[in-house]
């Protein structure tokens, strides 16, 4: 790898694949929190709901309560003929058994029953008595004008729960309610206006096990939260969503989450891997232009500086004999003849790049083309020291193709034959059909092209890294030109080659039905 790419890599990884990976490592880890925070959220939620029914049920206890109140109308006492009154109160809201009253001694002055009966209720006294700070504790409450209710706690199990409270002229009154009337009738509308078919809610006693009451509950369903209820404390209420549990919703947006950061993860990378590629190829591009420039220049300065030389020696006289002459005005020709070939090339690849090549298309002999091709070339591998070998097919071999191009395609592979062959000087030219296709091979038993470089040879400007494989100069150029020949004439170029041990380009053309 050169030295631009690794910088590009490493900055690359310093402005992109760093912060990308420091944002994912820390979305990862605050996912965890996020999680943590939501399900607090909804913890808070399910307990504001719960909370909600509490409160409910409180208003509930305080309306009754208040409505005792404003009969006690500051007189301490309610009495038997408030019978009446309370009559109504009891019928209407059949979950309270008894409203009662006394004074701070705990002596009742009235009991009122839902049969209309009243009578002195020693439990009530005895819990009373027993609950002695508590009842302390809401006069203290009433003196700073707070008129709080209490439920009073039962040692045994009851049905009836005791809610208390005191009045403004210090009367201890409250009232017995069913605990199970209570929460079946009064609670469980309000139950069912939150559940919404998102809840499921059950109220249980603690004391013993016993459903009281269920809502969309499915049996051995778990409670999410659970609380007291504050005017039955034997009670607890439970609540949970329905369908998916909490845990689940938030696993289930956990994986959803970590999957979206993978798939953003692998686009930052693909994004981060592209962006890599293109600046990669582009660095790529002005190194092999580079490398033209100074190949052409070393091409060009070769054959200037001998023809330079020998026209020198000429005009100068010092060339004495006929025969000297006539070698140097070959070498002036041949170095000429070179030189307008790579000007040639660079113009008709500029051409090709302009989309300005014309070709000719007329009805050739294929074999004619290569014969003619080798009498030229004939001399090129003679002079170069190369054995050398033409196998023509028998069979005329008509194509639609242009006849000088496909002679340039052919004079191009046979100068790489002639450059890449290294010390195995060796060139085979073979014509032939295959099928309805008609084929002429350039091989060589040269340096050979690697797995790696055949895939890239037909790009223009690339050479193979020449300290390796070979010191030919060359403007990277000439394949280039043969492929694009090749393809304006319809034709198909095909390569076998092995490093070392030489390389075959293949021509193949449609063959005109005769
Ligand atoms: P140039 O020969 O001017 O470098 P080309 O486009 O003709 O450019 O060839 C591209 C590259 O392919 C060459 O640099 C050379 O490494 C490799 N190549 C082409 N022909 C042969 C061959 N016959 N044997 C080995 N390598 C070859």
């Amino acid at each position: 790898m050169t030295k631009p790419i690794k910088k590009i890599i490493l900055f690359l990884i310093l402005i992109i694949a760093l912060p990308i990976l420091f944002f994912l490592f820390k979305e990862a880890s605050n996912l965890n929190e996020t999680e943590k925070m939501i399900e607090s959220i909804y913890q808070k939620q399910l307990d504001a709901v719960l909370f909600s029914v509490n409160q409910y049920s409180e208003d509930l206890a305080r309306n009754w309560m208040n409505r005792i109140e404003a009969y006690d109308n500051g007189r301490n006492s309610l009495f038997i003929s408030d019978e009446n009154i309370f009559k109504e109160m009891l019928s209407e809201n059949p979950s309270i058994k008894y409203i009662f009253a006394s004074d701070t001694s705990f002596s009742f002055n009235a009991i009122f029953r839902t049969s209309g009966e009243t009578l002195n209720d020693p439990y009530l006294k005895k819990l009373l008595v027993k609950q002695n700070k508590l009842v302390k504790r809401l006069f203290t409450y009433q003196s700073a004008n707070f008129n709080k209710i209490e439920p009073l706690p039962a040692p045994d199990e009851t049905a009836l729960q005791y809610l208390i409270s005191i009045s403004k002229s210090k009367l201890v009154y409250g009232i017995a309610i069913d605990k199970a009337e209570f929460v079946n009738k009064e609670l469980s509308a309000k139950f069912i206006s939150i559940s919404q078919s998102e809840f499921s809610f059950a109220v249980f006693d603690t004391t013993t096990s016993k459903q009281i009451l269920t809502i969309d509950y499915s049996e051995g369903q778990k409670f999410q939260r659970t609380r007291n209820l504050w005017m039955i404390p034997d009670y607890k209420m439970g609540i949970a969503l329905q369908g998916k549990t909490i845990d689940q919703l938030v696993s289930e947006r956990n994986k959803s989450n970590v999957i979206l950061l993978v798939v953003l993860a692998i686009i930052m990378i693909a994004a981060a891997w592209f962006g890599f590629k293109s600046i990669k190829k582009e660095i790529e591009l002005a190194q092999i232009k580079n490398d033209f420039v100074s190949n052409v220049s070393h091409e060009l300065r070769t054959p200037l500086a001998l023809i330079n030389m020998f026209a020198e020696t000429l005009s100068l006289g010092r060339v004495k004999t006929e025969e000297k002459k006539v070698e140097y005005y070959g070498i002036i020709q041949q170095e000429t003849e070179r030189l307008s070939k790579i000007v040639n090339k660079i113009l008709n690849f500029a051409k090709i790049e302009a989309g300005k090549w014309k070709y000719n298309f007329a009805e050739i002999e294929l074999n004619q083309i290569v014969a003619k091709v080798f009498e030229v070339y004939k001399f090129h591998l003679t002079s170069n020291g190369f054995e050398f070998a033409l196998n023509v097919e028998e069979r005329e071999m008509k194509i639609l193709a242009d006849a000088e191009a496909i002679s340039e395609a052919v004079i191009n592979l046979l100068d790489n034959a002639l450059k890449y062959s290294g010390y195995n000087k060796k060139v085979v030219i073979k014509t032939g059909t295959e099928g309805k296709k008609a084929f002429v091979e350039v091989e060589d038993y040269g340096v050979g092209i690697s797995q790696e470089d055949q895939k890239r040879i037909f790009e223009k400007f690339f050479r193979v890294s020449t300290k390796e494989v070979h010191n030919a100069k060359g403007t990277g150029l000439g394949l280039t030109l043969v492929k694009h020949i090749v393809d304006a004439n319809h034709g198909e170029i095909s390569l076998k080659s092995e490093l070392g041990k030489g390389s075959c380009f293949r021509l193949t053309f449609p063959l005109l039905e005769s």
